[in-house]
């Protein structure tokens, strides 16, 4: 009997962590999505990468804060793909650091329609076509949380972290929702991960100036994070659901 067809959407698959996770399913079989919002030349430059091993590779422009490129998306996976069989929730973004007590609305809510909002939306598109309720073959979701969901970041971004603490609670309730339809849902926390995304707070060299604080004195590589959803996403976690696992070198 063949394998059924992987097939996995990353969301901000086109850098950082999810450019990792792209690369450790390709060598494993997936036919792979990769989505992003803007930097079309690292989307193109990655599915080049990934089409020398990975018969299937398609990059595909959205913002996940907008419910209708949503479901665009998820329309171009099944038309260019096939039915999706994993999720990696992995968009995210942070702002400039800076403590609460100057934080706008705008801000706020733009940090939480793209973490919370865009999370919420591309599961939901997943889960209508995974859930054996609904006529689905089942699947697996992997939300990309932070260690900051239990840290807080404070005088960082103690919006982005609370965005985090809300995917954790979404990873939590759609786990049990979904428990008796085929369907997995954990989480990876990661810590301090060496990307682009520290830049967008202000301090490009943040992991670095960290990694004396941190319990293992290192900042962590995105490849250490993409292991791990890859791992979550597979056979061989067939029995963990509603699962963190905290990719923060002890903290
Ligand atoms: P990154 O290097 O900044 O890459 C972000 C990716 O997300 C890019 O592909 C970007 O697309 C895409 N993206 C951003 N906003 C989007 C949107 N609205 N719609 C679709 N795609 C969007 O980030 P990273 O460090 O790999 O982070 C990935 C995930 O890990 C995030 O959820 C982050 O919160 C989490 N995380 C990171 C760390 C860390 O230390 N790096 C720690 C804990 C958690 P473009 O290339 O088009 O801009």
């Amino acid at each position: 009997m063949t394998a059924p067809t992987k097939i996995a959407l990353i969301t901000g698959g086109s850098r950082g962590i999810g450019a990792a996770t792209a690369r450790v399913l390709a060598h494993q079989g997936y036919r792979i999505c990769i989505n992003y919002r803007d930097n079309l030349q690292a989307a193109t430059v990655l599915q080049q990468e990934l089409l020398a091993i990975c018969e299937h590779v398609v990059i595909k422009q959205a913002d996940v804060a907008q419910e209708s490129e949503v479901v665009e998306l998820f329309e171009y996976i099944d038309e260019h793909l096939g039915t999706i069989t994993a999720l990696v929730n992995n968009a995210g973004i942070l702002k400039q650091q800076c403590r609460l007590q100057d934080l706008t609305a705008e801000r706020i809510n733009e940090v939480l329609l793209t973490n919370v909002t865009g999370s919420f939306l591309c599961a939901r598109e997943a889960v209508k076509r995974m859930s054996t309720a609904l006529g689905g073959q089942g699947g697996a979701i992997v939300n990309v949380s932070s260690a900051a969901s239990y840290t807080g970041a404070p005088q960082e971004y103690v919006d982005y972290a609370a965005s985090k603490g809300a995917m954790d609670s979404m990873t939590k309730g759609l786990s049990l929702e979904v428990a008796a339809e085929g369907i997995r849902v954990n989480s990876v926390r990661p810590g301090c991960i060496y990307t682009d995304m520290h830049a967008d707070g202000g301090e490009a060299g943040r992991v670095d100036r960290l990694a004396p604080l941190i319990p293992m004195q290192r900042g962590g590589q995105p490849e250490e994070v993409a292991n791990a959803i890859a791992w979550l996403l597979s056979d061989e976690a067939s029995y963990a659901t509603g699962t963190f696992i905290d990719l923060a070198g002890g903290r």
